[in-house]
């Protein structure tokens, strides 16, 4: 009989009959308060009637308008949506499929943008599994060991993980930009540096908002250097902060945006923006894809964008993420196996760690299986794996919030006593 490859890890034995908003129903029967979204994917909540109802249309019209070769309406409807939401300047847009090939993307057009060779990528970034990006993924060695060699010209610095050196946000961020203009002395100098790829919070790295002063700092040296500051907003974008994009919590603004996930509610759809003038010096035809563009994802994201909306998503994100984040602090102070409870609207992470302040992963591991018993899904994340990630649909309710706070205390009760 032929079976799924153990390659596949999957964080829970659930398979799923149906679901709708914050809720899975698996085939054994049981609700599942869905606090994983698809890492991140379904904004709108599962099946949203509108995201359906576009999608649907859109199939009974055209699938596969390959956009290499023809254009289609939701493609330009979806940029000129985009455009209401992107940062001023940047008005040029290419989609692809998966946040891997947008951020491979970013690092074409980077390097085609400044006819330099290097990237620099800060330690515990997630940014892909296609192996350029894995090349540029630090957020554990899994994710690259034992398929190198890798690409070329990647090379990393520090990121200011505050909790983790012991030390206040500020000295952290001191460190990380002195380490960075370290290696732009030592190891890339500033003329071979195409651009500085990071995420506004680490993602699969621990849940780790990035400090609004190193961003800052970042957007300093890249205007000194005429280095392409790329922000990747994968996981971070769309509202799951409780800004539109992750890194408005600071002033730097990116070169290039990456988005993909969130932007079309689980329709595979990615895209990078960047000022027409940075677009145009990527030669025509050195971006494409079978599939990168697809007219039903379009639609999907079309719709995407305008439940958020209407439906004021982001701010939804902000209030019940303050709610989640309150909540998460209150159970830390009951559970010392907590260290560490951080996030910015509905993208938390709560770090677990031994007496010593060393990464538990064990006990991360065991609450994230617990969470699945008491009918709340939940992922880990981080290099130790001791970091669990709550990231509900943004449309998620006060009552929905309460009853995964009471699901989680009762995992974490349920291992630790
Ligand atoms: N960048 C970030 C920040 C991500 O979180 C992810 C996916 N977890 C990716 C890139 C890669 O996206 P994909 O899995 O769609 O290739």
């Amino acid at each position: 009989m032929t079976s799924l490859s153990p390659a596949l890890k999957q964080a829970t034995p659930v398979v799923v009959d149906h679901a709708l908003g914050s809720w899975i129903y698996g085939t054994d029967g049981r609700d599942y308060l869905d606090f994983t979204t698809g890492i991140g994917v379904t904004s709108t909540g599962h099946c949203h009637p509108k995201v359906v109802a576009a999608a649907r249309e859109q199939v009974g019209k055209i699938i596969h308008a390959q956009y290499t070769t023809v254009m289609h309406t939701p493609l330009l409807e979806l940029t000129e949506k985009l455009g209401e939401v992107l940062p001023s300047g940047l008005d040029s847009v290419f989609y692809a499929t998966s946040g891997s090939e947008a951020v491979e993307a970013s690092i074409r057009l980077a390097r085609m943008a400044t006819g330099r060779p290097n990237i620099v990528v800060f330690q515990g970034g997630f940014h892909g599994r296609t192996v350029a990006a894995a090349s540029m993924t630090t957020a554990g060695t899994r994710f690259s060991a034992g398929f190198a060699p890798l690409m070329a010209g990647v090379h990393m610095s520090a990121f200011p993980y505050a909790y983790r050196y012991g030390w206040d946000e500020d000295a952290a961020v001191a460190f990380a930009l002195q380490e960075l203009d370290y290696l732009l002395q030592t190891r890339t100098a500033p003329n071979d540096t195409a651009a500085f790829l990071i995420e506004p919070a680490l993602g699969d790295g621990g849940y780790l908002p990035t400090p609004p002063a190193f961003m800052e700092g970042l957007r300093e040296r890249a205007d000194t250097h005429g280095i392409q500051l790329i922000f990747d907003e994968v996981q971070a974008g769309v509202g799951r902060t409780g800004r539109f994009w992750g890194h408005q919590y600071s002033s730097a603004t990116p070169d290039i945006l990456i988005t993909a996930k969130g932007i079309a509610s689980g329709f595979p759809i990615s895209a990078i923006a960047a000022s027409t003038e940075t677009m145009s010096k990527a030669w025509p035809g050195s971006q494409g894809g079978t599939y990168g563009g697809n007219a039903v994802a379009a639609a999907a994201g079309v719709a995407t964008l305008g439940v958020v909306e209407e439906e004021g998503l982001v701010e939804n994100s902000r209030i019940r993420g303050e709610q989640l984040q309150g909540g998460l602090e209150a159970i830390q102070g009951r559970f010392p196996v907590i260290g560490d409870v951080r996030g910015r609207g509905l993208m938390q992470g709560i770090e677990f760690t031994g007496e010593d302040g060393t990464p538990d992963g064990a006990t991360a591991a065991a609450v994230q299986q617990a969470t699945v018993d008491q009918g709340l899904l939940t992922l880990t994340c981080g290099p130790a794996g001791n970091v669990i990630r709550l990231i509900p649909a943004l449309v998620v309710t006060a009552e929905e919030i309460s009853m995964g706070l009471e699901r989680f205390e009762a995992a974490v009760g349920a291992v630790v006593g």
